[in-house]
């Protein structure tokens, strides 16, 4: 299958600044690089692939480097593209920060660059009065922050767990969707807080199943999600299940992509049983049906995947 279109961006100001020189300096040569992406415009909130190419790749060795304060996990099939999973935070500006660390024998060059963003497309709830919220006590509070920091832990860990995920990824449920990710309750023009997940339709007992290989990283009883399952995936790829009547795994176990995890419940702060299907880079949300559009069975495995 042919891939979309890619946008490319040179890395501002290197492309003049090296133009006369790549016959006399090969480290100038080496640090200059244009940067691809899957799709080719990003959406914040979605997972992209990210792909680097180096003018003159025959000097890189290696490249790494980050995004959105993430870091990149680059991989080539040929020397000439290195590439990888990226995600850009639903609520990021427009321009995003890439710093690229381009490695050659004997030194590397760090290349500050941006890649430019657009806007999802969500739902929008519009207050203009304070919506009346039930507020947790402080007990309640500290115990959500403990749980966050017990995820965000899970998160930083998957940057150094070697890739285990691969495609296609499988939805974790084939049922309907019954929220998007990113809808947001806006309270006089400011954006309160936002669904950061898809819902999938199911009744208590039903079975969820892992979309694609990975450790599980955390079985636990939260106080807004309810039992959650979050799975490791490698590299910083992150899958978690919220609302469930119980998990099927226990922490440390390896999954297989389509085995199941737990069951669908209503556990925790719901009005009704669904999945709460959470996806995340590092600690970036990223619409969990973006990353089915981009690594799912509808796309080809690319021989130069990721
Ligand atoms: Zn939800």
């Amino acid at each position: 299958m042919t891939l979309p279109p890619r946008a490319v961006i040179a890395a501002p100001g290197w492309a003049a600044a090296v133009a006369g020189a790549l016959l006399c300096s090969p480290d100038l040569a080496a640090a200059q690089v244009a940067i691809e992406t899957e799709p080719a415009v990003v959406t914040r909130g979605q997972l992209a692939r990210i792909r680097v190419v180096p003018t003159v790749p025959d000097l890189v060795t290696r490249v790494d480097g980050s995004i959105a304060g993430e870091p990149l996990h680059l991989w080539t099939p040929n020397a000439v593209t290195w590439s990888g999973l990226a995600a850009v935070p639903i609520d990021a500006a427009e321009s995003v920060p890439v710093t690229l660390v381009l490695h050659r024998s004997g030194g590397a060059d760090t290349v500050e660059t941006h890649i430019t963003t657009v806007e999802p497309v969500v739902a929008m709830e519009r207050l203009s009065v304070a919506p009346k919220m039930a507020q947790p006590d402080s007990a309640a509070q500290a115990r959500i922050a403990r749980e966050i920091a017990r995820a965000r832990a899970v998160s930083r860990a998957s940057h150094g767990t070697p890739r285990l995920w691969r495609e296609p990824l499988l939805l974790p449920r084939e049922s309907r969707i019954t929220s998007t990710f990113g809808t947001g309750r806006e309270f006089n023009g400011k954006v309160l807080s936002r669904h950061l997940g898809t819902d999938l339709a199911g009744a208590v007992g039903d079975a969820v199943t892992a979309p694609t290989d990975g450790r599980v990283a955390l079985v636990a009883d939260f106080y807004l999600a309810g039992k959650v399952v979050y799975l490791d995936h490698g590299e910083g790829l992150v899958t978690a299940y919220f609302h469930l009547s119980q998990a099927r795994v226990s922490e440390g176990q390896l999954v297989r992509a389509g085995e199941p995890i737990g069951e669908v419940g209503q556990s925790g702060r719901v009005t009704g049983p669904h999945l709460h299907w959470v996806m995340r880079y590092g600690n970036v949300s990223v619409d969990p049906m973006s990353a089915v559009a981009l690594l799912g069975e509808s796309v080809a495995t690319a021989a130069d995947s990721p």
